[in-house]
């Protein structure tokens, strides 16, 4: 996943773009850029890191322009060099910059498809830059005789649609035109808009998520429909159409158990309102499978957990404490690198109050357990700290498929549900009891909320791929890249080097 988000107004941009990266932030900490268009011009600064340390005064002075786009990068596709982070350019036709949320299925094949049929060459390995040069060529094609406007814009997209498979929420700029964005037919990644009436007339905002538009002071305006594309001229008008043929929202199941900000509405759905329900049919699941009596205290594992523990414990009738303290500073632990680093990280990141764990039946809630190397770790740290009993339980489902539209959950053999019932994987946590959310209160924890969503994507739970297109072969292909990854190339060595001197200044 990553956060992304484009702007057109009356005014400059780079700040508002930088603001709403910031509050994107939770959706990628690996890499941040900015691209604005003033006149025909495009001026771009992006580099790996977080927001804050990517973009210093001299490089937000030297993005003018009243329209743009930003990103923030979680890796999933590609490598994590600098020169894949986004946004990526490309010159003809007219010139273009696009920001991607997602992970395209089909990239490889495109790719070669691009070379040999379209002559266009992709210097990377990011399906975005593929979804680019798709973008580039069908605008081409659709303006070829005919001048640019709207409707050549949405042809394009449609063609794009017949081509690209997986999932895209795209925020793109045509140099001096303006701001298109699209989301694939299945609206498997978010992307709403807002706007906000100035002086000048409205000015328009898309982003990932809904708190970036509200904590930068634009009014919600909708969702962006799956297949729909928006454009925004420079002088904020506004057009849009759907472009796909079949369009079937099925949003990603996992936005609302752990990646989305909880005070985001994503597809109509409070992510925060989703979570409480998430641990009343938690609490009914536990009731049926445990002897609640027994449990003396439940505990949220910080932070995406709180809603539904609180939810849980109130439903339980039991007493809820906060006993695991997060460090803040310390980023995500799944965005590090490697299973060792990841181990660390969570000492590091959590600590426990030992009184509230001595000589109790403590009942631990996660948003989700992938690959158990937290929840090992915590329960040990819980018994450390004195607990008679940990029970742990987890807001969703066993994780037993890798997804592959955006989220980094990528090999069968590094899930710990993959291939192992409920007791196993209370085994290899070392927990005294173990229960899972049932995929079915899941979905209903997020359509009771909003009764229009009632399809989801929800492959990492069910094995189920919304676009039709995964194959086993393809999941192994994909298992066997991340198992054998391409030595670093230079580029990547230079681009952490310059990191590191643009850093010491
Ligand atoms: P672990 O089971 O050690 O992979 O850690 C799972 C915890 O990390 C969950 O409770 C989430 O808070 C968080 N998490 C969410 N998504 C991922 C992911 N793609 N990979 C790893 N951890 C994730």
């Amino acid at each position: 996943m990553c956060g992304i988000v484009g702007v057109v107004s009356h005014g400059p941009v780079n700040q508002l773009i930088y603001d709403a990266l910031l509050l994107l932030q939770h959706r990628g900490q690996d890499a941040a850029g900015i691209a604005t268009n003033h006149g025909n011009m495009f001026s771009m600064h992006k580099a790996n890191g977080l927001v804050r340390d990517v973009f210093r005064t001299r490089n937000m002075r030297s993005l003018p322009g009243n329209a743009g786009i930003g990103q923030v990068r979680y890796p999933t596709a590609g490598s994590d060099s600098e020169a894949e982070a986004q946004p990526f350019y490309v010159n003809a036709p007219f010139g273009i910059i696009l920001a991607h949320n997602g992970n395209l299925t089909n990239w490889e094949q495109l790719k070669s498809e691009m070379f040999k049929n379209d002559r266009r060459h992709i210097n990377t390995d990011s399906d975005s830059e593929v979804l680019l040069n798709v973008l580039a060529h069908e605008i081409q094609q659709a303006t070829t005789g005919y001048s640019l406007d709207p409707s050549a814009l949405f042809k394009a997209v449609s063609a794009l649609h017949k081509r690209v498979r997986g999932s895209y929420a795209v925020v793109a700029q045509i140099a001096g035109y303006g701001l298109l964005a699209f989301r694939d037919p299945y609206g498997i990644r978010p992307l709403c808009i807002g706007f906000n009436e100035t002086d000048a007339g409205p000015e328009y905002m898309l982003a990932s998520e809904s708190v970036a538009l509200e904590g930068l002071g634009f009014r919600f305006l909708r969702d962006v429909v799956p297949g729909e594309a928006i454009f925004i001229d420079l002088d904020g008008k506004l057009y849009n159409q759907q472009c796909a043929d079949n369009p079937l929202l099925s949003p990603c199941a996992f936005e609302f158990v752990y990646l989305a900000r909880p005070d985001s509405v994503i597809d109509g759905a409070s992510v925060y309102a989703t979570r409480l329900k998430m641990g009343e049919y938690l609490a009914e699941k536990i009731k049926r499978q445990l002897s609640t009596g027994d449990i003396d205290v439940v505990m949220p594992i910080p932070d995406s957990s709180r809603p539904a523990a609180m939810e849980l414990a109130l439903k339980l009738n039991l007493e809820y404490r906060e006993g695991l303290i997060k460090n803040r500073y310390i980023g995500r632990t799944f965005i590090m690198p490697g299973q060792a680093q990841r181990k660390k990280s969570v000492r590091q990141k959590l600590n426990t109050i030992s009184s509230e764990f001595k000589g109790k039946s403590v009942l631990l809630v996660d948003d989700s357990i992938v690959r158990g190397t937290t929840s090992r770790e915590i329960v040990q740290m819980a018994r450390d700290a004195g607990a008679k009993r940990v029970i742990f339980a987890s807001a969703a489902p066993p994780v037993k498929y890798p997804n592959v539209y955006g989220i980094d959950m990528p090999t069968r053999n590094e899930l710990i549900a993959h291939g192992r019932s409920d007791e196993e994987v209370c085994r290899e946590i070392t927990a005294d009891a173990l229960v899972y959310q049932d995929i079915d209160a899941l979905k209903r924890s997020i359509s009771d909320v909003n009764p229009l969503l009632k399809k989801f994507e929800a492959s990492c739970f069910d094995g189920v791929y919304v676009t039709g297109d995964i194959s086993r072969d393809y999941l192994d292909r994909v298992e066997h890249v991340r198992n054998n990854p391409k030595p670093v190339s230079e580029d990547a060595v230079r681009s952490q080097l310059n990191l590191n001197l643009a850093r010491a200044d």
